[in-house]
């Protein structure tokens, strides 16, 4: 349950509900997320491992080099828009279409909201020495930026993880997240990351844009008609009779 986003008190009402009990140990519970947790990234670690392998493979059926690959980046949020605390952004391989790597930026950890009244306290600084590398928090700034981070610190592990170095980056439009790679240079100055441009997210961008300069001509067409219609009927009577006669004739 904890799998698809059931906490704690979803799952004691389920217990209860199918008469398994109707509490469960909170030190039980945590217990067990964190062996959820251990198994959860080893798993994480096999199939990404597996994908960068296929990944190198089909570079290599292209006459490519096997370590140097091409990637694009896409990232989803948990709520939409750009208020999300919390965002997953992900590497994908450009010939095995396959997951590579994965981030996850997150912005809230509930214990240190519940500490951040009592910051400045000996307290405090005793429980976040302990808490602060287990703190879920690594993000700071706009949900928008966690893309951009996520990505570059998928690049900056490429060589440590897989030992491999991407090479390409498909962007989708959105300048910010090469220009940072850019920036950071992620493999020193003598290996510069290349851009490569998505066909689809061009052609999304040439749908939408044409798609609105239709909509804009359509209601330019009908203002223009309701225009013409006005002064129609604002014209004195005498001429629209003569108008009459024009037409009948
Ligand atoms: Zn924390």
């Amino acid at each position: 349950m904890r799998l698809i986003g059931v906490g704690i008190h979803g799952i004691q009402l389920f217990c209860g509900l199918m008469d398994l009990g109707d509490s469960f140990n909170i030190k039980t519970y945590y217990d067990i997320v964190k062996h959820i947790t251990t198994a959860t990234r080893a798993v994480f670690d096999l199939v990404t491992r597996k994908a960068v392998k296929e990944e190198q493979r089909l570079n290599i059926e292209h006459e490519l080099l096997e370590e140097v690959l091409t990637v694009s980046g896409d990232s989803s949020w948990a709520k939409r828009g750009f208020s999300s605390l919390v965002g997953i952004v992900s590497l994908i391989g450009k010939y095995s279409g396959k997951v590579i790597d994965t981030v996850v930026r997150s912005s809230y950890c509930k214990a240190c909201e519940q500490w951040k009244n009592e910051k400045d306290t000996f307290d405090y600084e005793c429980w976040y020495d302990i808490h602060k590398d287990e703190c879920p928090a690594n993000h700071e700034g706009s949900a928008g930026k966690m893309e951009v981070d996520g990505v570059v610190e998928m690049f900056m592990r490429s060589i440590e993880k897989f030992d491999v170095r991407y090479g390409y980056y498909i962007g989708d439009g959105d300048s910010k997240t090469f220009k940072m790679l850019l920036d950071t240079s992620p493999y020193g100055d003598s290996f510069e990351v290349k851009k490569l441009e998505c066909v689809l997210h061009v052609k999304k961008r040439l749908y939408k844009r044409s798609a609105e300069a239709k909509k804009a001509l359509t209601q330019k067409k009908k203002a223009l008609a309701i225009d013409e219609k006005k002064k129609e009927s604002s014209k004195p009577p005498i001429v629209k009779k003569r108008f009459q006669k024009i037409r009948i004739f």
